[in-house]
C-alpha cells in the first residue's frame, strides 16, 4: 500500500509518498507556517492533492515537533510552533482530504523510519535519538512504538543529567537536551569564548555547524565542546541501555553529521557506565535515513491503518 508521509516542522513542510519498504517515491515541500494554523493545514493539504494526483494513497501519516495526546490529533504543546498548540490537525486534515489521517511526534516517526527502513532493520528493541535543534526520541520496544500512558512517553531529551544545569524548553533544568543539541553545543562553545579559552570561533552568528567545522579543523575549544556533548549523550545512553536493554540506539538528526566526533566520546562513556552485559548488546550508530527519516517513519507507521485485503 502507498501512503503520504509529511514532517512538519518549524521552516519546512517535507512530504512523500510512501511505499512499503519505506522508499519515497515522490516528494515536495513548503515553507512551513508556525503561526498561523489554517494556513499551514492549508499547505499540508495542498501538498497531499499534488502528491496524490496520480495514484491513489491509502493512508496519511504527519510528523509534528510537539506533544500529542495519545489517540487523538490534537497538538498540544509545540514549542518551536507557537499558534497552532491545541489544534486536532488530525480531524481537520483527515477531513479535509478525506484519508485516515494519523498524527504523531516527529522524533517517534524517524525512530519507526529507522526501525522498519534504517539502522534498526532486524531489530525488536531499539531507540532512535535525533539531535537537531532538540533532542527528540522515539522508542520501539518488542517491535512497538512505546508511546506511554497518554501519549508522551519516550522523551530522552528531558532525562535530568546536570541538576544545576540550563533550563530547558519543557520547563525542567539540566535536561539532557540542553547539552546535547545544537543550542547545547552553541550555549557551551559561548561559555568557552568568553572565558577567554583561545579559539578561532566567535560568538556574534555561532552555530553548531561552525562549532564541528572548527573541531574538524583541530580547534582545541570546538574539539573538548564536542568532547563534552559526546560524554553525555554517552550518559543518556548508559541509562537508556540500563532501562531498556535495546539492541541500538540509533544517533540521527542535523547534529548526528558530526559521527564520530561526537559517537566516540558517547560510545566510551556509555562504555564506562552501562551493565557491561547490557553494552555489550547495543550497537550505538548514526541513523541511516538521514533528513528523510520523518517521511519516511510517518508513511510506513499510516500504513498499519489501512486493512490489508480492501473490500472495494
Ligand atoms: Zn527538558
Amino acid at each position: 500500500v502507498r501512503t503520504i508521509g509529511i514532517d512538519i516542522g518549524g521552516t519546512e513542510i517535507k512530504a512523500g509518498i510512501v511505499d512499503d519498504t519505506g522508499a519515497i517515491l515522490r516528494a515536495s515541500r513548503r515553507d512551513s507556517e508556525p503561526r498561523d494554523p489554517e494556513e499551514l493545514i492549508r499547505r499540508v493539504v495542498e501538498l497531499v492533492d499534488e502528491l496524490s494526483g496520480d495514484a491513489p494513497v491509502g493512508a496519511l501519516g504527519i510528523g509534528v515537533p510537539g506533544l500529542i495526546a495519545a489517540g487523538t490529533g490534537t497538538l498540544l504543546r509545540a514549542p518551536n510552533m507557537p499558534g497552532i498548540d491545541g489544534t486536532n490537525l488530525g480531524d481537520r486534515i483527515g477531513g479535509e482530504t478525506g484519508l485516515p489521517t494519523l498524527i504523531r511526534n516527529d522524533a517517534d516517526l524517524n525512530a519507526w523510519g529507522e526501525f522498519r527502513a534504517g539502522a534498526g532493520i532486524g531489530t525488536r528493541h531499539m531507540i532512535c535519538l535525533t539531535v537537531g535543534t532538540g533532542l527528540g526520541s522515539g522508542m520501539i520496544i518488542g517491535g512497538q512504538l512505546h508511546a506511554g500512558a497518554t501519549g508522551y512517553g519516550a522523551e530522552a531529551g528531558h532525562i535530568v543529567v546536570e541538576p544545576g544545569g540550563r533550563s530547558c524548553g519543557c520547563g525542567g533544568q539540566g535536561c539532557l537536551e540542553t547539552i546535547v543539541s545544537a543550542t547545547g553545543i552553541v550555549a557551551r562553545a559561548s561559555d568557552r569564548i568568553r572565558s577567554g579559552e583561545p579559539t578561532i570561533l566567535v560568538e556574534a552568528g555561532l552555530t553548531a555547524q561552525k562549532v564541528h567545522d572548527a573541531a574538524a579543523g583541530g580547534d582545541a575549544v570546538a574539539l573538548a565542546v564536542y568532547s563534552e556533548v559526546g560524554r553525555f549523550l554517552g550518559i543518556g545512553c548508559a541509562t537508556l541501555m540500563n532501562l531498556v536493554n535495546p539492541e541500538l540506539i540509533a544517533i540521527g538528526g542535523g547534529v548526528s553529521a558530526a559521527g564520530d566526533l561526537l559517537l566516540g566520546p558517547a560510545i566510551k562513556e556509555a562504555r564506562h557506565r552501562a551493565y557491561p552485559e547490557v553494552f555489550a548488546a547495543c550497537r550505538i550508530e548514526q541513523a541511516r535515513l538521514g533528513v528523510e527519516a520523518g517521511v519516511v517513519g510517518a508513511g510506513l507507521l499510516a500504513a498499519e491503518m489501512v486493512p490489508e485485503r480492501r473490500t472495494d
